[in-house]
């Protein structure tokens, strides 16, 4: 129990990183558990062999194993100067699927990391446009300014005009790359200066009321110093203004500059983080009414789902999201769409270093309950009297496609129930071919397939036949505008497992010829 719900809620800062690949999401990851005091040492959270060393050894599905994604770090929790932090994982290479999305549903603010030497790149565009459409506050660093990357004017228009997001930078670079001499730190009207070597702290100077570094340093006669004060100048006076509001909403990002691999700029981004991101909000429920964190009745929902972690018992781990009140061990809650009783008596939680039984955790946390096969994706469960239903989880559009079917016909049986739950549960999505009904999968990455055939093997006993159909556009149409005969190769018409018309295009130029052909036809996306 703990004693005082409000303060305990107010603390937490539940997010997410999001990032291509490579732009240094995980040296973060670790530059933060690092100056929380979780850790004693950099170069733990590295390396995915090596993540077994320090996080708690599982038995996740072999196809894991095989692979070497590392699901024990799916949350980390971590106390930063008086805050419990929650970083919550977004897998991303070939271990991304729709769970990545998912996840973002269960955050309060995301941190988007950016390699300064490439700018935006595919993938961070693609988790930025599912977390805006969140409203969520979004914090920007950009990293890896020990090297030399792209001029950082041109780095933060780009942001503005590739993500449609207004940007306001916190702090800029003296320098980079072996040029680094430090910060010229907006927020904080100070200079930091870079400390000599790993030993050596970095030393802040407040501004004058010009904006120059108090006092008489070497480093002032430097151009790099005085770049980095035009650029400022520059920014005040062109630039967006600092603005709260906009903040929270996700319509202004504040930008960082700094190097997650030798934690410079790192701890100056930590602590404005902890300052500015939310804490847990009220959550709307699909009733219009809302949900308060500090509300006494236990309420949360699930976004995830992580499957046979254990073949020999079959059982899953339930990743939810605690929108409020608290939870107690053993404590009974009702799963919403059934009415029925849970008791939560096997939970997990994942601290830096060890994974272990649940004793307290409150609105913001994020838990793990072991569960045989009752809960599904975007489950809601309560504790109190009153029923309580959130809105379901947004679906995504899948990019990529297989054809499948079983391969023993004496087995359809056990295909077919397999499908239909993996596809309730959320771990694909279904389609079937227009005229003949072929069952075809979509998901928005490889691992879903993977994990698809796994499951259906060894919880089902089914084999099946996959055949790629590689990437796709899909794009869904009404009800009233299908005929059949705008069907073609390069534009094959399925049903989705609602039973609505979709079509799934060869490429962005079929879609255009489409739509050049059928301008009244409207195409519609999911998130
Ligand atoms: P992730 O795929 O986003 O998790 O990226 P990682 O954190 O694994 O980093 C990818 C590579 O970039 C690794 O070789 C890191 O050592 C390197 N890296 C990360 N941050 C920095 C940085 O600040 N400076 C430099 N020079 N390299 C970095």
């Amino acid at each position: 129990m703990v004693n005082n719900l409000e303060q305990e809620v107010k603390r937490r800062r539940t997010f997410a990183i999001i990032s291509h690949p490579d732009a240094g999401k995980t040296t973060i990851t670790e530059a933060m558990l690092l100056y929380s005091g979780a850790i004693r040492e950099a170069g733990t959270v590295k390396a995915k062999g090596k993540k077994s060393n320090k996080f708690a050894k599982s038995d996740w599905m072999e196809i894991e194993k095989q692979r070497g994604i590392s699901v024990t770090s799916s949350v980390m929790q971590v106390d930063y100067d008086g805050h419990q932090v929650n970083i919550v994982d977004t897998p991303g290479h070939e271990d991304f699927s729709e769970d990545t999305y998912r996840t973002l549903m269960a955050v309060d603010a995301a941190v988007m990391v950016v390699d300064s030497g490439k700018g935006i790149e595919p993938q961070t565009k693609r988790l930025f446009e599912v977390v805006s459409h969140r409203g969520i506050p979004i914090f920007t660093f950009i990293n890896k300014l020990d090297r030399d990357g792209r001029e950082p004017l041109e780095l933060v228009a780009e942001l503005e005009e590739v993500l449609g997001i207004d940007a306001y930078p916190m702090n800029w670079p003296m320098g980079m790359g072996r040029n680094l001499i430090g910060l010229y730190d907006l927020y904080n009207e100070r200079v930091e200066l870079r400390g000599n070597d790993e030993e050596e702290d970095d030393i802040f100077i407040p501004l004058d009321e010009d904006g120059e570094a108090q006092g008489e340093h070497s480093f002032k006669e430097s151009s790099i110093y005085s770049q980095a004060l035009e650029d400022a100048q520059l920014l005040h006076e062109a630039g967006n203004e600092f603005d709260l509001d906009k903040i929270a909403n996700g319509k202004l990002t504040p930008v960082f500059f700094g190097s997650a691999l030798t934690g410079f700029g790192v701890q100056t981004f930590l602590d404005a983080f902890v300052e500015l991101a939310p804490a847990p909000e009220a959550i709307e429920l699909e009733s219009g009414d809302e949900v308060d964190p500090v509300e006494d009745d236990f309420t949360g929902f699930v976004f995830k789902i992580q499957a046979n972690m254990n073949p020999a018992h079959r059982d899953r781990i339930a990743f939810i999201r605690i929108a409020s009140g608290q939870f107690e061990p053993s404590m009974n809650v009702t799963l919403n769409r059934t009415q029925k009783k849970i008791r939560m008596a096997h939970t997990t939680q994942f601290m830096a270093d060890t994974r272990e039984e649940v004793s307290t955790a409150v609105a913001g946390d994020i838990i793990g309950l072991y569960d045989t096969g009752n809960l599904q994706i975007g489950d809601t469960l309560y504790s109190g009297k009153k029923a309580v239903a959130f809105p379901p989880l947004p679906q995504f559009t899948p990019e990529m496609f297989m054809k499948v079917s079983p391969r023993n016909v004496m087995k359809q049986k056990s295909f077919h129930k397999g499908i239909e739950q993996l596809v309730q549960e959320g771990a694909i999505q279904l389609y079937k071919t227009y005229h003949t009904e072929e069952y075809i999968i979509g998901a928005v990455g490889q691992l879903q397939f993977e994990v698809f055939q796994y499951r259906l093997l060894n919880e089902y006993n089914a084999e099946v036949d996959m055949t790629p159909m590689g990437s796709k556009i899909a794009r869904w149409i009404k009800e009233e505008d299908l005929d059949p005969s705008m069907s073609s190769s390069r534009n094959l018409l399925v049903r989705d497992r609602f039973g609505a018309p979709v079509f799934l295009f060869e490429n962005q130029f079929a879609e255009r010829w489409f739509q050049d052909k059928y301008p009244d036809i409207e195409l519609e996306q999911l998130l």
